[in-house]
């Protein structure tokens, strides 16, 4: 049988037999080719269906570059802050907020760091001397009277 109708859409003999292709996974800027997957495509909706084995094989191509991706970004967090001579505390203090064991499970690659501060930290390791100005706005004080101006009964 070379035909049968598509699960998608529902055309009557929609899906076509096909065998031994390789598909790409993609995730951010990452590819992967994944060989001699089988199953059957819609030529009205585009639809694919892969047989069970080749379904299993994609999605864990899939799990392992989002994996690959996940634990490169962390390696990364590790290795510019270690360059900008911060502790994970001073890190999450100066840097990213968010719970005084935030930084710890970004470079354990347990939680992906918000988009924001993967650029940030991209940032200062291109500029590193820009730590200067991170400081700086730390312990910038100006925007105290503008804060305590708003609150209400002033
Ligand atoms: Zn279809």
């Amino acid at each position: 049988m070379k035909h049968q109708d598509c699960v998608s859409c529902g055309a009557a003999n929609g899906m076509t037999r096909f065998e031994d292709r390789s598909f790409e996974v993609e995730y951010r800027n990452l590819r992967r080719s994944v060989q001699g997957l089988s199953g059957w495509e819609c030529r009205a909706c585009g639809e694919t269906e892969f047989d069970p084995d080749s379904a299993l094989r994609y999605g864990a191509a899939g799990d392992q570059l989002i994996e690959t991706a996940r634990r490169t970004i962390a390696q990364e967090m590790k290795r510019i802050r270690r360059k900008l001579s911060l502790t994970q505390k001073t890190a999450v203090q100066m840097l990213s907020g968010g719970g005084h064991n935030a930084f710890s499970r970004y470079e354990r690659g347990e939680v992906e760091p918000p988009r924001s501060l993967v650029v940030l930290m991209a940032l200062l390791d291109r500029h590193p001397q820009l730590m200067e100005e991170i400081v700086a706005i730390n312990q910038d004080v100006r925007l105290d009277p503008q804060i305590a101006a708003q609150e209400p009964g002033h």
